[in-house]
């Protein structure tokens, strides 16, 4: 089986990586391969669940064509500067050109240690495996740019976490790039110009062809990412660990972590146990992207020119992040309440709406869809409080063409919630993967109800919440 790799980053030069093939691990098993996906790449899916593409997932075994690197980057973790992460975990095969000629990099998570390990295993355990899969196929099939899961295999070994002997797992996953804000920084920090012009092309040539030049680049960053980020807070994901080493620059969602959806609205929701500030909590985050884009701004300023005038143009490119956010923002949130072209005049009723939610404890995702359903009120403590707001909803929807379309093709019917996904993790522990896939089936059809599914669209009961998320690495 000869697999269709060409890998351009592997060719960059040698500071930006370090040649690191996988660790075997002793007996590798499939838990699931992505059948669609692996299409959409051109690769053969039963290759791939056979025994040596197994082995390959399990990076016992390389392929003719890969080149095994682990990524070199830096990064600021919650605020604090860190010059030197990299894949501590991770090895990049290599890249797949698709049939349709797009290029996509195949990463296995949890392959072993690597020269970027520090104190740190290398390994990946099955939960934040599964959650992975699920959690970014969800994102995926919600229309919003991910990383996406192409496998899952066990690996017969068990490793240390949290004081238990967790089952040892290797994921796989496929990026437009696994180039972050934190690749630019690595070497912005060590004044390698040159690594940074090469970087800039490379990402231009891969990512954004139509920019010109680094302050295009910039602002295709920023633009891609207010779009990523208003995609996120209208599906009411928090991603957890929004560090800059954790912002692709291709403006794909990347590193589920600690990640979650949101049940109950409220702005200042936090899930990650070791998010204590909360800086990264919901309603942080489109500042967050703003400052992570302006570490990136002033990594590429060497390359915008001199003095004053490049720290300004840099400056103007981030400060499209805020207008480009807030109309996106309004347009998904627009359409959620079923406005075609939602203007500012129509913010108030969509704040009001949300403070009522989160006053009411209102469920995110089962309120918007029960706009179109008209079962929206039961999700309030106070249903008056939906009561209240009604008519003027209504009163405003009135010259609109088709709303209970435009609701329903922008609010899901489900999405991957973290009781559901912890629960298909338990099972998953003792061997039963049936809740992991069932999960899958129901989420890569979010937006169409299914008796079969109805149970997932259910609402954590008070002891079934989960309040805290975990690296869980
Ligand atoms: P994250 O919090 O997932 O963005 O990871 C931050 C850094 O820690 C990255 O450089 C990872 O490669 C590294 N890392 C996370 N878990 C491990 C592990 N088990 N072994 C080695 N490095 C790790
Ligand atoms: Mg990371
Ligand atoms: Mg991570």
């Amino acid at each position: 089986m000869t697999l269709p790799f060409d890998n351009s980053y592997a060719r960059m030069p040698d500071r930006f990586y370090a040649r690191q093939a996988p660790t075997p691990v002793r007996a590798p098993t499939l838990i699931a391969v992505n059948r669609d996906l692996a299409e959409r790449l051109g690769l053969d899916p039963d290759w791939l669940s056979g025994p040596e593409g197994v082995e390959m997932l399990a990076g016992n075994r390389m392929p003719e064509g890969t080149t095994p690197i682990a990524q070199a980057y830096a990064g600021h973790q919650f605020g604090g500067w860190v010059p030197r992460l990299g894949d501590g975990r991770a090895v990049l095969l290599g890249e797949v050109v698709a049939p349709d000629g797009q290029r996509f990099d195949i990463q296995l998570k949890g392959a072993g240690r690597t020269p970027f390990s520090r104190g740190g295993d290398g390994r990946a355990w099955l939960g934040p495996v599964l959650r992975e899969y699920v959690v970014s196929e969800a994102m995926a099939a919600l229309g919003l740019p991910t990383t996406r899961a192409l496998a899952a295999v066990t690996t017969g070994e068990t490793i240390a976490r949290d004081g238990f002997a967790r089952p040892g797992a290797v994921f796989t996953r496929v990026a437009a790039s696994h180039i972050r804000v934190g690749t630019f920084q690595f070497f912005a920090a060590r004044g390698d110009i040159e690594a940074l012009r090469l970087l800039t092309d490379h990402v231009i040539a891969r990512h954004y062809p139509e920019a010109d030049g680094p302050l295009g680049l910039l602002r295709a960053v920023v633009a891609a990412q207010a779009q990523l980020i208003a995609g996120w807070m209208a599906v009411g994901f928090i991603h957890g660990v929004m560090n800059t080493d954790n912002m692709a620059v291709s403006g794909e969602t990347i590193d589920y972590g600690p990640c979650a959806f949101m049940d109950a609205y409220h702005p200042q929701t936090v899930f990650s146990s070791i998010d204590q500030q909360g800086r990264y909590a919901y309603a942080n985050q489109p500042q967050i992207a703003a400052w992570n884009l302006a570490q990136l701004a002033s990594c590429l300023l060497p390359l915008l020119g001199e003095g004053d005038a490049a720290i300004d143009t840099a400056t103007e490119a981030v400060n499209e992040f805020v207008p480009t956010f807030q109309q996106a923002w309004l347009q998904r949130f627009g359409r959620k309440i079923g406005l075609a072209a939602a203007t500012e005049a129509d913010l108030p009723l969509i704040q009001s709406l949300l403070s009522r939610m989160a006053d009411n404890g209102a469920d995110f995702t089962r309120t918007f869809r029960g706009l179109v359903t008209g079962a929206a009120r039961d999700e309030f403590i106070d249903p008056t409080a939906f009561d209240a707001w009604e008519p003027d909803w209504r009163a405003r929807l009135a010259g609109e063409t088709d709303p209970q379309t435009m609701m329903a093709q922008a609010n899901p019917v489900r999405i991957p919630r973290n009781h559901r996904i912890e629960a298909a993790i338990a099972a998953g522990v003792e061997g039963d993967y049936a809740p992991f896939h069932r999960l899958n089936a129901a989420l890569a059809h979010p937006y169409d109800p299914d008796p079969e599914f109805a149970d997932l669209e259910a609402a954590p009961l008070n002891e079934e919440r989960v309040l805290r998320t975990f690296c869980g690495t």
